[in-house]
């Protein structure tokens, strides 16, 4: 037996099946017993493969992880995890889309599922555009999927601002792009600041002093491609001078795909810098935070339980269903890749993990057969 120092731990037995399935077992307990003799938090055992060698010997893999939690297993069983899920809640990019182009077998995959009775949500971290304009990414795509089983951050901005009743002498200072202004006029709350503040400049002449609305009750801050000197001491002046005022950000992702060539700087980094300047903490709407989840639960009168969260981001999409008490299945067909999830380092796992949502489609194929 060699435990290498990488989680991978390979064994070796004759080709038999019985002898192997011994030789597994030899294995495991032999390794919990020097785990258990040094003390190490050794918590995961994981038969995932056997190889036969050239000398017909079995190489038997065991997957160990020693950041203390078990690693995910491959989805092998599609029936049974859409069996027990009345709700499925999907990431967007990554998931469904890459880009503008639509991840294979997507749309035969919604269908299966609306077929077997299931409730579809989609929800993205994404704040430049709302749910109407996403709506139209949608149908752009050849997927037909209504408004209302669309939640992007921008939205949430707007909905927990209507939640705790936001007055309606206040208005919201925006940073962030077009989705978040179009959100807020839908649910009827007065805003400045966004785009219109994209190409402020300040001249800072001796004695230069910055006016600021004081019936500003909220900052927004999102993704914001035109952010500037401006609009960060606008919204560092309502943050700390205008009593109440609430500091809150639609997602603080490190990064985002703009492009496919390379990852930008993402919501964190505009929110990052209004944190560094008001030494506040934003209330976060967006994933992982839990308000979209249980908006969703109360709105549509689901249970979290039956819920499984599917996403391609381990430390937003997962973290966000795992918040939320959801199942969660991790799909490779965006960011994270097969080394990320299993490296050591990683302590976020899903239940289970699966190259693409199409995969799902397998519970189909053994239903009719
Ligand atoms: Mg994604």
């Amino acid at each position: 037996m060699v435990v290498s120092s990488s989680n991978t731990v390979t064994s070796s037995s004759r080709p038999d099946s019985s002898l192997s399935r011994c030789a597994c077992l030899a294995s495991t307990s032999l390794l919990s017993c020097y785990f258990r003799l040094l003390n190490l938090p050794m918590v995961a055992i994981n038969v995932c493969e056997l190889d036969v060698g050239e000398d017909e010997s079995v190489l038997i893999h065991i997957r160990l992880n020693f950041a203390g939690t078990p690693v995910a297993p491959f989805l092998t069983d599609a029936a049974k995890l859409i069996d027990s899920a009345k709700t499925f809640i999907f990431d967007c990019d990554g998931v469904i889309w890459k880009g503008d182009k639509l991840i294979n077998g997507v749309p035969e995959t919604l269908d299966m599922l609306r077929s077997m009775g299931k409730k579809l949500v989609f929800v993205t971290n994404n704040s430049t555009k709302s749910r109407k304009e996403y709506g139209k990414k949608f149908e752009s795509l050849g997927l037909d999927v209504t408004e209302e089983e669309i939640f992007a951050s921008s939205f949430a901005a707007a909905a927990y601002l209507k939640s705790i009743n936001f007055p309606s002498n206040k208005k919201v200072y925006v940073v962030g792009e077009a989705g978040i202004q179009l959100e807020l006029k839908q649910a009827g709350i007065s805003y400045i600041g966004g785009p219109e503040d994209g190409d402020k400049k300040i001249d800072l002449a001796p004695g230069r002093f910055m006016e600021h609305d004081q019936d500003v009750g909220a900052v927004v801050v999102g993704f914001d491609r035109n952010i500037n000197y401006y609009k960060l001491q606008y919204a560092t002046l309502c943050v700390r001078e205008n009593p109440g005022c609430l500091f809150i950000a639609t997602n603080c992702d490190a990064v985002t795909h703009l492009t496919d060539a390379q990852e930008w700087a993402g919501g964190g980094a505009m929110v990052g810098a209004i944190k560094g300047s008001t030494k506040k903490e934003p209330l976060v709407v967006g994933k992982p935070s839990t308000f979209m989840m249980d908006y969703l639960a109360s709105e549509f009168k689901i249970s979290k339980s039956e819920i499984c969260m599917v996403g391609d981001r381990l430390d937003t999409d997962i973290l966000f269903g795992q918040n939320g008490g959801c199942k969660t299945l991790l799909v490779l067909s965006g960011v994270t890749t097969l080394e990320t999830l299993q490296s050591p380092d990683n302590s976020i796992q899903p239940d289970a993990y699966t190259n693409q949502i199409s995969d799902l489609l397998s519970a189909k194929k053994v239903a009719s057969a």
